[in-house]
């Protein structure tokens, strides 16, 4: 039995820390925040409990499966034909299966042919290939044209990654396209998932497994240091306070290691330090009325600075609807220092603009959610630059959401990697060799 400390109660490190557990070892997760869950966490929405940030489930999420099933819970799934929208140019077009797209405006047959096909090949290829050295921009003109690219991808990665969008990974793309293209019912229908009562049923579920297990959740309790002797980790420092342990997993942004492992050789630290992320500011609207009957809306308008907005009550019965608005941004965007209430504004702005019945007598309440490091910028050749998790201190192992790339952030690749560096305790040259 090994003495476990497990940095970060999001979804990986709770894995990590049930997977550890369940091997017999004796497992303490710290959490900087007041509750667990990480990015996949709820809060008090005017008595609704629901994620801070939006949740979908897709078909291919095995691994959430799986662990849903172990935890007992596998029956709070659910699965609800959902539907997408483009809103192009001041009107709202359907989007998202063939017939949407023989009926989109602005396109010439081609150019639906070419991109209904790269959708098609991109769902059935199995691996992403040559699409590791190319950007999302050469990769999309080469199937589709330039037109296509600049009318429907360039809005999206522009409001979401702004410097960096003509420089994303194909790879990347690739992958979230047969995610999403993957989870369907039919051809023509979309379906996508949801737990009942939110992401906190899984959260929940883990923690009391963890406790039953005889592991220790300490919440409000960042980790300020890793500490190591003679290249072997020895303990952490929370809240001003040393505990030793045997074997140390991190779950935090990588952008926070380098100071929290001072350690670490300089070549390591620089290898995080070279890791981007972008911010989101995600608002959350409580309305009486419906935006649309879509759970999903793409945005290609130049009115409109967001590239897209979740009806999330389209996929989970929340009574009142709610509207996700996600600001997405690099922190140094001056957006960024826009005040909530400011984005706010001008987002209900934006949602009036694609349901104009809208009306301020519509909003019931409204919150924002603030992350500095909610998605890293994947550029091509990313995948060499990720570091091994196993890190050059034993029993030291470090991942964040972009350890899974091309795959991108999500639950179920959390708890995938959780449960290979549980296993990774006992075992830890299998990392050295190969990041699965
Ligand atoms: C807007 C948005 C929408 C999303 N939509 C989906 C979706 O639809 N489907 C999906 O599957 N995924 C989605 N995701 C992604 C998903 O939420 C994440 O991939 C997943 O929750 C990340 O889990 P994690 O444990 O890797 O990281 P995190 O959840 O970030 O957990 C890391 C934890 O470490 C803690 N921490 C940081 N520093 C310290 C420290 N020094 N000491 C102790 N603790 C520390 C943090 O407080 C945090 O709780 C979305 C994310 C966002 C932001």
């Amino acid at each position: 039995m090994k003495r476990v400390a497990i940095i970060g109660a999001g979804v990986m490190g709770l894995a990590a820390a049930y997977h550890a557990a369940k091997a017999g070892h004796q497992v303490t997760v710290f959490e900087a925040d007041h509750v667990p869950g990480g990015m996949a966490a709820h809060f008090d929405f005017a008595g609704l409990s629901i994620e801070r940030y939006y949740h979908f489930v897709c078909k291919p999420d095995q691994p959430t499966f799986e662990l849903m099933r172990e935890l007992g819970i596998a029956d709070r799934m659910r699965w609800v034909p959902t539907a997408m929208g483009y809103f192009v140019d001041g009107k709202l077009h359907a989007w998202g299966n063939p017939v949407a797209l023989l009926r989109f405006p602005g396109l010439s047959f081609i150019d639906k042919l070419r991109y209904g096909l790269m959708m098609f090949l991109s769902v059935k290829r199995t691996s992403a290939g040559k699409l590791e050295d190319v950007s999302a921009k050469t990769w999309i003109e080469a199937w589709c044209g330039r037109h296509v690219y600049a009318k429907l991808w360039q809005p999206l990665f522009r409001f979401k990654f702004y410097e960096h969008a003509d420089n994303i990974s194909a790879a990347w793309v690739w992958t979230r396209i047969k995610r999403l293209g993957s989870s369907r019912r039919s051809l023509m229908q979309e379906e996508l998932g949801y737990i009942e009562g939110g992401s906190e049923t899984l959260v929940t579920a883990l923690v009391a497994a963890i406790e039953r297990l005889g592991g220790t959740i300490r919440l409000n309790a960042p980790v300020s240091e890793v500490l190591s002797t003679d290249g072997r980790v020895t303990g952490v420092v929370a809240g001003g306070a040393t505990q030793d342990f045997d074997a140390v997993i991190s779950t935090v942004p990588t952008p926070f290691v380098a100071n929290m492992v001072p350690s670490l050789p300089e070549a390591s630290k620089a290898a995080y330090d070279d890791i981007l992320n972008i911010g989101v500011v995600c608002l959350i609207y409580k309305l009486r009325r419906s935006v649309s009957p879509n759970f999903w809306i793409n945005i290609s308008d130049e009115r409109i600075a967001i590239p897209g907005l979740v009806e999330f009550s389209n996929l989970r019965p929340t009574g009142d609807t709610i509207v996700y608005v996600p600001y997405y941004m690099p922190v140094t965007h001056p957006n960024w220092q826009k005040s909530d209430d400011q984005l706010l504004g001008e987002a209900f702005g934006y949602l009036k603009l694609i349901n104009p019945e809208l009306s301020d007598a519509d909003l019931i309440d409204a919150r924002a959610g603030r992350l500095r490091h909610a998605q890293p910028v994947c550029p091509p050749g990313f995948g060499a630059r990720i570091p091994p998790v196993q890190t050059p201190v034993a029993g030291l192992q470090i991942a964040d959401t972009c350890f899974y790339y091309p795959e991108d952030r999500g639950i179920s690749e959390g708890v995938r990697y959780g449960a290979l560096m549980a296993r990774a305790i006992d075992d830890p040259p299998a990392w050295r060799t190969a990041r699965p």
